[in-house]
């Protein structure tokens, strides 16, 4: 299995060298050169596989650089148990992305059972796994930088926490963050995790990660990665939960599902359109959004039009704030016929900070066949959404997953059962979940107190160079 660009002017790769990387040197994302099938027979073989070992069968399909044994040890250590402990609805951990049903037809599958109580964890910690083994094969080490408003550092911190040849430099807006989410982060010990509070908002976080990375010569000599959400690996290890998810919502493979995915940048439901390319009977991939609402706004008209950071709200659905969706241009390139020549002319007006309009082409009319429908989301929605599934069924859900169960509802379909997934669990966003029920949110006990622990954390500038000599005085 080669690997290549969306944008077509790179040399095909394998998956251990694209790992690593971010964005291939022409400046596109990475697919496989075709997605690989699942038959009928294999379907009927996957259904009653543990978690590990269906993420194993994916994996295989897609990885072909690494033996199936040493495969096989790293999926087993991810998906354990004793990781995807803090099993929300305290059921058995074992089943990784337990299946709760609100109403007949009608489920949560849990995602946020991992270390740090989001959907991230699931890829992230595979990630960890990954980058350990193959830089202890090649003698490499490599230093991630990266950038975050809260979710994402938090995951990337704790799958790489401890592991050797990795050092992990993680930037977060000054008292920015939720105190749970600076106490996840900050409160961590391990030598190779830094954690840099910059006194600015995200925006200037993610500012000084670009500059830093686009510093050719400190990048070499530093051997600075990423982990964000463009990596292949990531969409990858999320491709196996919608398999999960569709036999745990399904009785035979006859039937279709929907899965209704609360979206930002267009990572977990790009593994969605992937596992439905790879023959898995999806119905409908229903995207949700905030009040950031430009994927909505594209799978309504046919218009992709990214805002200026200035025009992004902030929301009480803090991980889905985005001005332009940074996985976006992977399905664009399928939608476009993997025409890398279109692709370039419509990524040349976004990149120049413009727009496309698909109306009035052929690539309208192929939107259907991709089973996309969406739909947004406000403030209202979410407290109103929250407080139901609570008076209702007694369960407490984050704000994410408020946005998608309020859309799920537009779209709901008798002749198929639909899957909201739960990207986080409601304890991380606890402001909005007091607003809507009085009451604190449910806290896994492990997470009992850590507010108090002690933190370590540098805080400087939004500057260049001050981040730049935290990197070189620990390296
Ligand atoms: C990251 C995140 C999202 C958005 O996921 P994308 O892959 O960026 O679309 C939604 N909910 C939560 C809780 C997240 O952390």
């Amino acid at each position: 299995m080669k690997y290549i660009s969306t944008r077509g002017h790179a040399d095909p790769q394998s998956f251990c060298d694209i790992l690593l990387g971010g964005l291939a040197p022409d400046g596109g994302l990475y697919l496989p050169e075709s997605y690989p099938q699942v038959s009928a027979a294999e379907l009927a073989e996957w259904r009653d596989l543990p978690y590990h070992a269906l993420a194993l069968k994916i994996l295989l399909k897609f990885v072909d650089d690494i033996p199936a044994c040493d495969l096989k040890m790293l999926a087993d250590r991810t998906y354990s148990a004793n990781v995807y402990r803090h099993c929300r609805t305290g059921r058995d951990a074992g089943d990784i992305t337990p299946l709760t049903t609100l109403e007949p037809g009608f489920h949560l599958l849990e995602l946020s059972n991992g270390p740090t109580l989001a959907f991230k964890d699931m890829a992230m910690q595979l990630l960890g796994h990954l980058f350990e083994y193959v830089l202890e094969k090649r003698g490499e080490s490599i230093n991630i930088l990266g950038a975050t408003s809260g979710d994402t550092g938090s995951a990337a911190e704790y799958a790489m926490r401890g592991k050797q040849r990795v050092k992990v430099f993680m930037l977060s807006p000054d008292g920015k963050m939720s105190a749970f989410q600076r106490a996840q982060m900050y409160s961590l010990q391990e030598p190779n995790i830094f954690n840099i509070a910059v006194r600015g908002m995200f925006d200037d976080a993610q500012d000084i990660v670009k500059a830093v990375s686009s510093d050719a010569e400190f990048k070499a000599k530093y051997r600075i990665g990423a982990v964000n959400s463009i990596n292949w690996a990531r969409v990858l290890a999320q491709v196996v939960y919608y398999f999960k998810g569709y036999f745990a919502a399904t009785s035979s493979n006859d039937q279709c599902v929907a899965f209704c995915v609360p979206s930002g940048n267009f990572g977990n439901i790009c593994a969605g359109h992937i596992a439905r390319m790879m023959g898995l009977p999806i119905g409908r991939l229903v995207l949700a959004t905030n009040e950031n609402d430009v994927l909505d706004e594209f799978f309504r008209s046919g218009v992709y039009r990214p805002r200026a950071t200035s025009e992004t709200h902030v929301t009480s659905s803090p991980s889905m704030d985005i001005s332009k969706a940074s996985n976006f241009e992977r399905f664009v390139f399928d939608l476009v016929g993997r025409d890398a020549a279109k692709l370039r002319e419509l990524w040349a007006q976004v990149d120049a900070g413009g727009a496309f309009d698909l109306r009035g082409t052929p690539y309208l009319a192929a939107l259907p066949g991709y089973g996309f429908v969406s739909g947004r989301s406000s403030h209202a929605d979410r407290l109103a959404t929250i407080r139901d599934v609570w008076n209702r069924h007694r369960i407490m859900i984050d704000t994410h997953t408020a946005d998608g169960v309020k859309v799920a509802r537009e779209h709901l379909d008798p002749t198929m059962p639909m899957v909201v997934l739960e990207t986080a669990q409601a304890v991380k966003f606890s402001e909005t979940i007091q607003e809507a029920l009085g009451r604190d949110p449910v806290r896994p006990k492990d997470f009992d107190g850590i507010e108090l622990l002690p933190q370590r954390v540098d805080v400087v500038d939004a500057s260049v160079d001050q981040v730049k000599a935290i990197i070189t005085r620990n390296c």
